[in-house]
């Protein structure tokens, strides 16, 4: 099984999100369990080492540099490098002229020129990395011209002939919109416009992975059944009704080689499900580290998240202050909206002893969030996987999620009763189911055995991606199948 994975953004390389995790573990799991895989991604140029991102020095070795591709009614050039992540080779497409400005994501048309030229570049970089791929496995809007150039331009080229295509939608919230004059300069006729990339008089680089694919995915199972439905579709739920049955969910895996209490390097003190007792310390450092009374027997409630209305920040911001009057401290990791950062800042203000904030990107800090919080809030309106409720339960720390996507596939009510949940779930989108949720939490916080109970639950489950891999490598084998 030969794979190719193409992905706008590989940690540690290039990350905004969650794809960035994605790509940069399932290709080591895929390739420990014995799969042929390669990834591929833009190289970069001048981000500096600013969020883990990439920079010119970090890409391993020059490859070759004279990728000829064909675009935009001429012949452009790339060069390639070539890294290894542990088993998987990842390959660089090297232009400056599409990657070379210190960003990953710019906007509107440029940008979909930038990802129409990656998609075509990375489909050249296949003939000379080796035999023609079983799949070429596509994530989101920034990779959906591969299909469409493999039904098109590439229709009776006999090296693709047996490729067949996986395209995961990470997330539908982002579409890769584009002017519809457009097309021709990316190399597409008219009527793929018409049946495979027009949406309300705009062209859409998803709709084209979603048309082209020979399947699709998403990254959980309750985010395939709910992108099918207009509520959560985007516009694009007629398309995928169309599509079910090529229609698969796999939730995302946990990188526990990052993510883990037992052996993180960013956390104050380690600590395990048999011995939680580290789990105190870095609940103090945590306070320390934001300035925080050592008020160690009160809750910590923590959120992480970029500060978009997706992430559910207005049901925060309408019921952080009933959560301080009840005594909890509460920390924000975020960036993103000017008005939810104004907004936590003046809660802080407010309350300097209840409440402390740090506006910006911060891994480090992330890890020492959930390893030193009690609770955490995941109440998005909606979620396609979610990473941080899974970090949460392996650190011991109770998520309080709202049941969208990942979020209900993996969070489930803890029943006093039975001891059974591993955290707190609602499904309204409305600020006191959430707060009703927190108080239900903090009832079992104060029994601390029961509390316990509950953090062993979360810290039980097991989300490895080597179980991913073996769903993803099913799929692929089934996919390629289908093809033939
Ligand atoms: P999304 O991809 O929609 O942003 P996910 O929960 O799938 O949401 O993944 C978010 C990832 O980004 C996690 O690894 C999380 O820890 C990280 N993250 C989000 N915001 C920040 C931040 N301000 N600082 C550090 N890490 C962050």
């Amino acid at each position: 099984m030969r794979v190719i994975l193409a992905s706008s953004e590989v940690f540690p390389y290039s990350k905004t999100g969650g794809l960035a995790d994605v790509a940069g573990a399932l290709p080591k799991a895929l390739a420990r369990i014995g799969c042929d895989i390669s990834v591929v991604a833009p190289r970069y140029i001048g981000l500096g080492r600013r969020h883990g991102d990439i920079s010119d020095d970090h890409t391993g070795e020059l490859l070759f540099d004279d990728l000829s591709i064909p675009f935009a009614g001429g012949v452009r050039y790339a060069a390639v490098w070539r890294d290894w992540m542990d088993g998987a080779p990842i390959y660089f497409i090297d232009n400056a002229e599409y990657f070379g400005h210190g960003y990953i994501y710019g906007s509107g048309n440029f940008d979909v020129e930038r990802f129409a030229f990656f998609s075509r570049a990375s489909l050249e970089l296949a003939k000379r990395i080796g035999g023609p791929p079983d799949i070429i496995h596509c994530n989101d809007w920034q990779t959906g011209f591969i299909p469409a150039y493999l039904a098109t331009a590439y229709a009776g080229d006999s090296f693709f002939e047996r490729t067949a295509t996986l395209f995961t939608i990470h997330n539908l919230g982002y579409q890769g919109f584009f002017d519809p004059n457009l097309l021709s300069h990316l190399g597409f006729a008219w009527d793929v416009y018409q049946y495979g990339m027009e949406f309300h008089g705009m062209a859409s680089a998803m709709k084209s992975g979603i048309y082209f694919s020979t399947a699709l995915s998403t990254v959980s199972p309750k985010y395939a059944q709910e992108i099918q439905t207009p509520e959560f579709g985007n516009k694009l739920d007629g398309l995928l009704r169309w599509r079910r049955i090529d229609l698969i969910g796999i939730l995302n895996g946990v990188d526990y080689h990052e993510w883990s209490p037992e052996t993180d390097r960013n956390i104050a003190v380690n600590y395990s499900i048999n011995d939680l007792g580290g789990k105190l310390e870095c609940k103090r450092d945590l306070l320390q580290r934001y300035r925080l009374p050592a008020d160690l027997e009160k809750p910590v409630v923590a959120i992480i998240s970029r500060l978009t209305t997706q992430k559910g920040i207005d049901l925060v911001a309408q019921s952080i202050w009933r959560m301080l009057e009840a005594g909890a401290l509460f920390i924000v990791l975020g960036s993103g909206a000017e008005s939810y950062e104004n907004y936590f800042q003046h809660v802080r203000d407010t309350l300097p002893q209840q409440v402390g904030v740090y506006f910006g990107y911060n891994n480090t800090l992330a890890h020492q969030i959930e390893a030193g919080a009690d609770m955490f809030l995941m109440p998005s309106a909606y979620e396609p996987c979610g990473l941080n409720q899974m970090y949460s339960l392996k650190y011991g720390t109770v998520p309080i999620v709202r049941g969208v996507g990942g979020l209900d596939d993996t969070i489930h009510n803890f029943e006093r009763a039975t001891e059974k949940g591993n955290g707190y779930k609602f499904y309204d989108y409305s600020p006191d189911r959430l707060i009703e949720k927190f108080y239900e939490a903090l009832m079992v916080y104060y029994d601390r055995d029961l509390w316990r109970k509950l953090q062993r639950n979360g810290m039980h489950a097991d989300h490895s991606w080597d179980r991913v891999a073996h769903d993803y490598f099913d799929a692929y084998q089934r996919v390629a199948a289908a093809k033939k």
